[in-house]
């Protein structure tokens, strides 16, 4: 039977309920993940999606770079996440001046947490000026 040799406390990252884990690892990998008894969030509970979910995290197909597409049909090819920010933020940019920041539509997902949701309401209305925030639970 497997032993951990390090916890992490971390927020189960598929819903906006926010249960609270801890994730049980072995020389660095995921084995067990349990929900935490010490909070009003889920008192220990967790749905199946948060207590059994978690194979991608070691999936060899899992993107951990940002991909950009230079030209219309090509491959997207591997960039920094400078790079990957940079050219988002330039083309948010040149469209709000453009065509308005009206014409900027912003959507969450359930697969934030309420803070992450909160950061990117705020970056719509307080930095590109757009109320057109929605979410994807309404879809
Ligand atoms: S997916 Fe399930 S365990 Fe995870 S936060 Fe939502 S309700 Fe909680």
């Amino acid at each position: 039977m497997l032993h951990a040799d390090r916890l992490v406390h971390t927020t189960c990252p598929y819903c906006g309920v926010g249960c609270q884990i801890d994730l049980h690892l072995h020389d660095g990998v995921i084995f067990r993940v349990a929900g935490r008894y010490d909070n009003k969030v889920n008192f220990g509970n967790l749905c199946v999606k948060g207590r059994f979910g978690y194979d991608y995290v070691h999936s060899p197909d899992r993107l951990d770079t940002p991909l950009i597409r230079h030209r219309r049909r090509a491959e997207p090819q591997p960039s920094g996440w400078d790079e990957a920010l940079d050219l988002v933020a330039g083309r948010l940019e040149a469209i709000r001046r453009e065509h308005g920041p009206e014409s900027i539509a912003v959507l969450v997902s359930a697969k934030c947490t309420n803070e992450e949701n909160y950061l990117l309401q705020k970056l719509a209305r307080a930095v590109i000026g757009t109320n057109s925030v929605d979410h994807c639970a309404r879809l």
